[in-house]
């Protein structure tokens, strides 16, 4: 992959990059739709799928994330992806990656990228080991792929928060694009978990989307509200489903992700929620 990125480079063509753990929806699409735009028709657009296991805690559901190759294959090749790049873990972390593993292995995995501020708080907060899983795939994968421009999605706010900021503090000469959440005619943000979300739970994930629209009215009608009190709010609409419980709601400032003393429009939401076993997130613009 890098080498035939190194000769596209030496041509003067334009690499525009979208990262993906696979099991592609309309989500994805619309970043590779963004990323073809951006390098146009001479341009080449390159999709990863990789199911980074660096990002999962030993708890999380690595071995179940939801899987179809063949079928993102062919959604790539309908959007006119140039290349799908699928490695293995094999090829990303050769020697393994857990330290604590019985095995000696001289060529064990171990640099990781850390990004210390952004990645603390929410994601970073519930899954403490999350976030450096990210920064390292990502900076790899940049490595491999040598993007000029690489899209991802505002669905993953904080993520996308995080990328930008490796990106700006380590050099990286790519650009990175943050675009729009795609959601589902009901308004549930689309994701490759959707999937598990089996009868009545698929409609009680809409909990999430309705917070957010009830919260963004709150604010719009009453301009400042003490975040304590929507954060009351939030807990009692999500929790009214059977099934859902929430995990965390904060409101911070979009740009330094700091929690904000008072709710103002222009302040960012975001809320994670589990929906039965499912750990389903969510944000938006107040
Ligand atoms: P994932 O495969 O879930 O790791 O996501 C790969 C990229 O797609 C990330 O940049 C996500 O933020 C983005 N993405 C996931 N869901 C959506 C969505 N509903 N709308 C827009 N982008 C999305």
């Amino acid at each position: 992959m890098q080498r035939l990125a190194k000769q596209w480079q030496r041509k003067g063509v334009r690499i525009g990059f979208v990262p993906t753990m696979g099991y592609l929806h309309d989500g994805h699409m619309s970043l590779v739709r963004d990323a073809r735009k951006r390098v146009g028709k001479k341009g080449m657009i390159v999709v990863s799928i990789y199911v980074n296991p660096t990002q999962f805690a030993p708890t999380e559901d690595l071995s179940k994330y939801p899987r179809d190759l063949k079928r993102d294959l062919k959604l790539c090749g309908d959007e006119g992806v140039d290349v799908v790049f699928t490695p293995s873990d094999q090829e990303m972390y050769p020697g393994g990656q857990n330290p604590k593993s019985k095995i000696q292995n001289p060529n064990l995995f171990s640099t990781y990228v850390v990004e210390e501020k952004l990645s603390q708080s929410m994601e970073g907060a519930s899954r403490p080991t999350h976030f450096r899983g990210v920064t390292t795939v990502v900076a790899k994968l940049f490595n491999i792929v040598l993007p000029d421009v690489s899209v991802f999605g505002q669905k993953d706010f904080q993520q996308a928060a995080i990328i930008q900021k490796m990106v700006a503090d380590l050099n990286f000469p790519v650009k990175i694009i943050v675009a729009p959440t795609k959601r589902e005619a009901d308004g549930l943000a689309m994701s490759s978990r959707n999937k598990y979300l089996e009868g009545d739970l698929r409609r009680q994930a809409t909990a999430l989307w309705r917070s957010i629209q009830w919260t963004q009215a709150a604010v719009k009608r009453r301009k400042t509200v003490s975040p304590v009190e929507l954060k009351a709010e939030v807990k009692k609409l999500i929790e009214s489903e059977p099934d859902a419980r929430l995990d965390y709601v904060e409101f911070f400032n979009p740009q330094t992700l700091e929690p904000v003393a008072e709710v103002k429009p222009g302040a960012q939401m975001a809320l994670a929620a589990f929906v039965g076993k499912t750990r389903l997130i969510d944000n938006a613009r107040l």
